[in-house]
């Protein structure tokens, strides 16, 4: 298994050439830029996409990988169950192991307001067919035996999923690349060229290519390139930290959270171990601008983060960072080629030692290794999955929010068919750009 997460140690797999012309650049080479070429691909475009470090370097092989239908926003649910479908059929069509385990994941209630939160959940997406289901106390110890967490009740999901990022992501692109696809890593996409009105091509650190279609999956990273094209994200990011165990003894063969730790079974025999709802945030000026839009998930949850000063230099919203450059200039993106965050030596304390006490039964448990990664958040917690009225021939898929490995093969597609007029078959309305300038109200996802 490659080693995790991936980073700059990981070989250029997609040294390009940078074509001279494509019929959609994607920028950002996560889930969602990897998925989108690749069903751009199998419709027959010349998708290339420009990835500033490694295939899969930031979140996507950072994360724990939950494939998870269970507390979804209501309008993300029908697109996670077409995701959970199209990850099967890829890791069917794939000659490589994703690690795609249908294993079921679990919410963990610490007390009787955890349930009421999880009930009211089910309750909002009753009617979708998700076989979502809430556990009593001793229904939630059948299922996880040996479990000395005190725990009162849960939620269960049997068909939600587990995969390997570091393994998956990678391996998606690989398919992408051969439906057709081009990636080319150590590439950043620095200005967009816009004639006419329109964008007309990219401007990267390999030169130019012409496009009449650009996507922007560039995770955390969105915002500051999009600003400086005049258009504004309220897209803030976290540091959340994670650690993998050596291979254990398997007490439970799917994933499992509750209030303080999350923990999920890998196909090495190992855990992956995180603080569930510890989130750490550098306040920087986006912090500022975005500040009104955010005071509702404040006040929602003011001790789920942590929050300190000065963003580590190069950061995506640090003090100091470029805000503008041109073509020509090194532009924020190539120098950070791979957001690789310290994890926090606190919490991977807390986590190992909060997962040996759940089971007690397992003995030592030792760090293989720890890792820390930026999650990009938006104030609703849902993504912006649209095209920008103010720019033709731009689009944009970002703000996952923490969850967005699941749902990327998903938003992969219905990115292909918003770029191509074809039938998104979801209504995208919740992840529409201008709800954060229309003056409505928004509408915070789900807490479950
Ligand atoms: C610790 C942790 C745990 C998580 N757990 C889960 C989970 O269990 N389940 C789940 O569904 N989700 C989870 N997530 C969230 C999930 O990983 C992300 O939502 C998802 O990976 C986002 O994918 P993305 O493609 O939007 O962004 P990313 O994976 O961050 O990819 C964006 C890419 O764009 C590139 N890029 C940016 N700007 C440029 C530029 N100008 N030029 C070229 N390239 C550029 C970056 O280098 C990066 O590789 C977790 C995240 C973290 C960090």
């Amino acid at each position: 298994m490659t080693a995790f997460p991936v980073g700059l140690h990981q070989p250029i797999e997609h040294p390009g050439p940078l074509p001279a012309n494509a019929d959609v650049v994607i920028i950002g080479a996560g889930v969602i830029g990897v998925m989108t070429a690749y069903y751009l691909a199998e419709k027959g475009l010349r998708a290339v996409v420009v990835e500033k470090g490694r295939v899969a370097g930031e979140q996507s092989s950072r994360n724990w990988g939950w494939i998870r239908q269970m507390g979804r926003d209501p309008s993300e649910l029908p697109i996670m169950v077409e995701a959970s479908d199209l990850w099967k059929q890829l890791a069917a069509e794939t000659n490589e192991d994703l690690g795609l385990v249908e294993c079921g994941l679990t919410y963990l209630a610490q007390d009787q307001a955890g349930l009421a939160r999880f009930q009211a959940w089910l309750d909002g997406v009753a009617g979708s067919g998700v076989d979502s289901r809430m556990l009593n106390a001793q229904e939630t110890r059948a299922l996880l035996p040996g479990c000395q967490m005190s725990i009162v009740g849960g939620m269960h999901t049997a068909s939600d999923m587990r995969a390997e990022p570091w393994v998956a992501v990678p391996a998606m692109a690989r398919m992408a690349a051969r439906k057709g696809a081009v990636i080319v890593e150590n590439c950043a996409a620095r200005v967009l060229d816009v004639q006419a009105g329109r964008v007309a091509g990219l401007w990267t650190e390999n030169g130019y290519i012409k496009a009449p279609e650009i996507v922007v999956a560039g995770g955390a990273w969105s915002s500051l390139f999009l600003r400086r094209h005049g258009i504004s994200i309220p897209q803030l990011s976290v540091r959340s930290t994670a650690m993998a165990t050596g291979p254990l003894p398997e007490v439970y063969a799917g994933g499992a959270s509750d209030d303080d730790l999350a923990f999920r079974r890998r196909v090495d025999g190992g855990y992956t171990l995180a603080p569930s709802e510890s989130h750490e945030f550098w306040i920087g000026p986006d912090a500022f601008r975005h500040f009104r839009t955010y005071l509702p998930q404040l006040r929602m949850a003011p001790f789920g983060r942590r929050y300190r000063l000065n963003a580590p230099k190069g950061y995506p919203d640090a003090w100091g960072i470029a805000r503008t450059w041109g073509k020509d200039d090194e532009s924020p993106f190539e120098r950070m080629r791979v957001l690789d965050p310290a994890p926090n030596a606190t919490r991977l304390t807390e986590t190992r030692q909060r997962f040996a006490r759940a089971y007690p039964g397992l003995g030592a448990v030792k760090e293989q290794a720890s890792w820390a990664g930026m999650i990009d958040v938006m104030p609703d917690e849902v993504p912006v999955v649209d095209r920008a009225a103010s720019l033709p021939g731009l689009s944009i898929c970002t703000g996952m929010s923490g969850h967005g490995f699941g749902i990327g093969p998903g938003f992969g597609r219905i990115m292909a068919d918003l770029v191509t007029g074809g039938d998104l078959g979801h209504d995208l309305h919740r992840f529409r750009l201008s709800r954060f300038t229309d003056g409505s109200r928004l509408n915070h996802g789900p807490h479950a």
